[in-house]
C-alpha cells in the first residue's frame, strides 16, 4: 500500500526524535500523569499511524484527533487504546463512535442530551469540554456542568468519563490570563473532581513543559511530540531539549547555464544579472512550498543557496553557487553539514507558527519514516486506497 514513489520530492520523519520526545516529556510530567498523544491533521502532517504507533512504543497511554473521521483511521489501522475525538462531532454520527469505541467531546449540555436520543445500542463515552477562556467549544458554568452529570447520571447509554479545558496563552510569557483559566477551571471542577474515574485534564505541550504540577490526570502533548516549541517566546526556556522529526527534501531534475539578462519563471520576473547555473526541482505550490517562499533558501552540499523566480504549482528554481550535476540532493527543511534550514525559520518567513509549516505539506509529498537513520516505512498517500500502479501491470 502506497509504498513506493516516482519523483524526487519527500519528507523525512525522524522517529527517533518522536520517541525521544515523548520519552522526555514522560520523565518530566511523573509516573501519575498520562500522556495522550495528539495526532491530529495526519499528526501534524507528520503521518498519523506511524506517530501513533511510536508514540505508544514511547509510552503514549491514549490518542487523541480533532474528528471522528480521524479516530475511524487508527482504529481501522488496529489501535486497540483509548481514542479521543477533541472537536464537536454531529450528535447524529454517535452511534459510530459506540461501534468503535471512540470517546467523544461534549462540547454542551444540549450537545449530550442530543447525542443520548442518537446512541442506540451500546454506551457512548463522553469528555465534557469546558470553556475557560478560549471562547471556542465548552461548557461555561458550573451549573450547566452539574447539570451534564446529572443527566449522565440517569442515562444508560452514555458516560461522562472526563473533563478537559484549554488554554489560550499557555506559551505566553505572561502567565495572566492563563491563571485567570486554570482558576476558572479549578472551581468549576471542584465538584465534578468528586465524581468517581473522571479523568480530568487541561495541559497542551506549553502547559505541560512549564506547569507539570497543573495537569491533573492527563498532558495533551501535540506540537512539541514534533520537537516543535509551543512559542518563539518559551524557547529559551524549555526544560528538556526537543528533537525536531520533520525535514523536506528534492533533487534536482535540471541545470542549465543561462546568460546575463535571461529570465526565470513565470511572469519573467527573475533576471540574470551575469552567467549562472539554474537548477530546477520538483516541488511546487501544490506541495505546500507555496509562493510566499519565493525568496527563501535551501541547501545544496551543505551551502545555502536562493530560490529564484516565481515558485510554480509543481516546480521552482534555486540558484547555483556553481555547476551541480541532476540528482544532487537539495533540503528545504531540515540539515546539511553545518547549514540548518528549521521549521521556525520557515514558519518566520511566512509569518505564521510552526504549527502551520509541516500541516501545509500536502499529502503529495511522500513521507519517509527513519529509525536509526535508516528509512523503515515510505507512505505515498496518492496511491493509498487506490489501485497501485506497477501492481495491475506485472
Ligand atoms: C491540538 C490540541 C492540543 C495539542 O496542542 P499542542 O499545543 O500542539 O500541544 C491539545 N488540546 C486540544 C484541545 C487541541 O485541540
Amino acid at each position: 500500500m502506497g509504498n513506493s514513489f516516482y519523483r524526487d520530492t519527500w519528507a523525512e520523519i525522524d522517529l527517533d526524535a518522536i520517541e525521544n520526545n515523548v520519552q522526555s516529556m514522560k520523565k518530566h510530567i511523573g509516573k501519575n500523569v498520562k500522556l495522550i498523544a495528539v495526532v491530529k491533521a495526519n499528526a501534524y502532517g507528520h503521518g498519523d499511524v506511524e506517530v501513533a504507533k511510536i508514540a505508544i512504543e514511547a509510552g503514549a497511554d491514549m490518542l487523541a484527533v480533532a474528528f471522528l473521521d480521524e479516530a475511524l483511521v487508527l482504529r481501522h489501522a488496529g489501535f486497540d487504546l483509548p481514542i479521543l475525538v477533541l472537536g464537536a462531532s454531529r450528535p447524529s454520527d454517535v452511534q459510530i463512535a459506540i461501534n468503535h469505541d471512540i470517546i467523544l467531546t461534549s462540547p454542551s449540555l444540549q450537545w449530550l442530551t442530543a447525542a443520548e436520543k442518537h446512541a442506540e445500542a451500546g454506551k457512548l463515552s463522553v469528555h465534557l469540554k469546558l470553556d475557560t477562556g478560549m471562547g471556542r467549544i465548552g461548557i461555561r458554568t458550573e451549573n450547566e456542568l452539574l447539570q451534564a452529570f446529572e443527566f449522565a447520571a440517569g442515562k444508560q447509554k452514555v458516560k461522562i468519563e472526563g473533563i478537559f479545558t484549554h488554554f489560550a496563552t499557555a506559551d505566553e510569557l505572561d502567565t495572566t490570563y492563563f491563571k485567570k483559566q486554570y482558576e476558572r477551571f479549578t472551581a468549576m471542577t471542584r465538584t465534578a473532581a468528586e465524581y468517581e474515574n473522571v479523568m480530568i485534564h487541561c495541559g497542551n505541550s506549553a502547559t505541560g513543559l512549564r506547569f507539570p504540577d497543573k495537569l491533573v490526570h492527563a498532558v495533551r502533548l501535540g506540537i512539541s511530540m514534533y520537537g516543535l516549541s509551543p512559542s518563539r517566546e518559551i524557547k529559551d526556556e524549555l526544560p528538556f531539549e526537543l528533537k525536531e522529526a520533520f525535514s523536506l527534501h528534492s533533487k534536482l531534475v535540471h541545470v542549465k547555464k543561462i546568460s546575463k539578462g535571461d529570465k526565470v519563471s513565470y511572469g519573467a520576473t527573475y533576471t540574470a544579472e551575469k552567467d549562472e547555473w539554474i537548477g530546477t526541482i520538483p516541488i511546487g505550490y501544490a506541495d505546500g512550498w507555496i509562493r510566499r517562499l519565493k525568496d527563501s533558501e535551501v541547501l545544496i552540499d551543505g551551502v545555502r543557496m536562493p530560490i529564484v523566480g516565481r515558485i510554480c504549482m509543481d516546480q521552482c528554481m534555486i540558484k547555483l553557487t556553481s555547476y551541480k550535476e541532476v540528482g544532487t540532493k537539495v533540503t528545504l527543511i531540515g540539515r546539511q553539514k553545518e547549514e540548518y534550514i528549521s521549521i521556525d525559520d520557515v514558519a518566520e518567513k511566512l509569518e505564521t507558527i510552526n504549527y502551520e509549516v509541516p500541516c501545509t505539506i500536502t499529502l503529495r509529498v511522500p513521507r519517509m519514516f527513519l529509525k536509526n537513520k535508516s528509512i523503515i516505512e515510505v507512505r505515498n498517500s496518492l496511491f493509498c486506497g487506490k489501485v497501485q500502479p506497477g501492481a495491475d501491470e506485472e
